[in-house]
């Protein structure tokens, strides 16, 4: 090897050494912490919808990854949920979360709802976590094939700042639409997809 090259190759490595050339920058994690029964068919189906967004934001490039899943310590009363569900508590509109909630230190909370109230997801906001509520699951629609994972994919939609749409087709159709959970019946597992309008939306935010 002539002086030049070894020369211009050592400039190379001081480079890269420098400035790694080809490392993306960093991507950041969202924690979930899943606080309900140990024994819960809903925990099948979170880490499966957590696999599906995963599978999304990396396709976007998006800077962020959710999970890891770690447990939470406390059940959380399901007439607490159910108010949160309901809208009577503002926690929709970036208020506090009760104190139930505090000190579990994870960037999304799941709980796992022993009632039948409807399922909410909402994105972090004003300092605290994002939250999903899920209704019971021994009971339609949720005990419906196919039903639960795609319910919690799109309650994690909202969570990762999605709101409606009104295609009976897409994941994340919602009220004022009539679409309901039971729409996600299936006999095969599958994810119901995202719009190109909502993944260039998550692009934006995320990458
Ligand atoms: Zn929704």
């Amino acid at each position: 090897m002539n002086h030049c090259l070894r020369w211009a190759l050592g400039v190379v490595v001081v480079i890269e050494f420098i400035v790694p050339l080809h490392t993306a920058a960093a991507v950041r994690n969202w924690s979930i912490a899943v606080c309900g029964p140990a024994s819960d068919s809903r925990r099948l189906a979170i880490t499966e919808a957590v696999e599906f967004w995963n599978d999304e934001l990396a396709a976007l490039n998006a800077k962020l990854s959710l999970g890891p899943i770690v447990e939470c310590d406390r059940m959380i009363p399901d007439d607490l949920l159910r108010r949160i569900s309901d809208g009577v508590l503002n926690v929709g509109r970036g208020g506090p979360l009760p104190r139930e909630f505090e000190k579990l230190g994870a960037d999304v909370i799941i709980a796992l709802s022993g009632a039948d109230l409807i399922s909410v997801g909402m994105p972090p906001a004003g300092g605290r976590p994002g939250l999903v509520i899920l209704r019971r699951a021994d009971m339609e629609p949720l005990s419906l094939p196919n039903v639960a994972r795609n319910v919690v994919a799109h309650e994690l939609g909202h969570v990762l700042g999605l709101p409606h749409s009104s295609d009976p087709t897409q994941l994340m159709c919602g009220r004022p639409a009539p679409c309901r959970p039971a729409l996600f019946r299936s006999q095969t597992k599958s994810f119901f997809p995202l719009t190109e309008a909502e993944r260039k939306s998550l692009a934006r935010r995320f990458r």
